[in-house]
């Protein structure tokens, strides 16, 4: 018998402005399925206190992510806050070619570019919508790693970030973050669940089939 193709693995875009609880829920859901593989992007930025290379970001000077960039290395980059991210090509290509699904938190030019990629069909974009913007700028101060003036910054970001809502499959808007990593768990399992996802089903019902006519073949004799 031939053997069963696994399916290509899923991209899984979550996007929202900062302190809208998007990598809490990312840390929740890459906990629940220690199958899925975080996609780690390269950054220009310092690192943040707690920050480890490699864990959070991939820490680069701007010659060497340009360097990368023009080698063609990265399925996606943009500017952000006026810092340099991107998304390192070969990672996610060799995830999806293993038929794991990769986890991106990415914001919404990252999103677009990757939904244009050669791995757009296996896109899954969700997007994550605070429940108010004074909820969202008490949760940048809490979180209180930034300067004022960059929280000021990322304030005025999250406008034009919120604005790319209908670009995505899906929008969570994080009331309660235990029903936002439900709602995020359910797309996940509904969308491996699609027919074409299940690469096996073909095989799997003509097996079925011959199970049937088995029995008939048994009635009738
Ligand atoms: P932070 O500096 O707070 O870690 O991230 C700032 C923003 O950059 C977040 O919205 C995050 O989703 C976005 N970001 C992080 N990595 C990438 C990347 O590889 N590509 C793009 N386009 N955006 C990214």
């Amino acid at each position: 018998m031939t053997p069963t193709l696994s399916r290509r693995g899923l991209l899984i875009i979550l996007s929202s402005p900062s302190g809208a609880g998007k990598s809490t829920l990312a840390r929740r859901l890459m906990a629940w399925d220690p199958t899925l593989k975080f996609s780690v992007s390269a950054t220009t930025r310092a690192p943040r206190p707690g920050e480890t290379e490699g864990v959070e970001y991939f820490f680069k000077s701007k010659e060497d992510f340009a360097a990368l960039v023009a080698s063609g290395g990265m399925l996606e980059h943009a500017e952000v806050f006026g810092n340099f991210y991107g998304t390192p090509k070969g990672p996610v290509e060799a995830a999806s070619a293993e038929g794991r699904d990769t986890l991106f938190d990415i914001d919404w030019q990252g999103g677009q570019q990757v939904r244009n990629s050669s791995l757009g069909r296996d896109v899954v974009s969700i997007f994550i919508l605070p429940p108010s913007i004074a909820d969202l700028e008490a949760r940048l101060r809490t979180r209180a790693q930034d300067s004022d003036e960059v929280i000021a910054g990322r304030m005025a970001k999250s406008r034009d970030e919120i604005s790319h809502w209908a670009e995505y499959d899906y929008v969570i808007v994080n009331r309660d973050l235990d029903q936002a990593e439900a709602e995020l768990k359910t797309i996940l399992q509904t969308e491996r669940m699609r027919r074409e996802r299940q690469p096996g089903l073909t095989d799997f019902v003509r097996a079925l089939n011959t199970e049937f006519e088995a029995r008939n073949g048994g009635v009738s004799s």
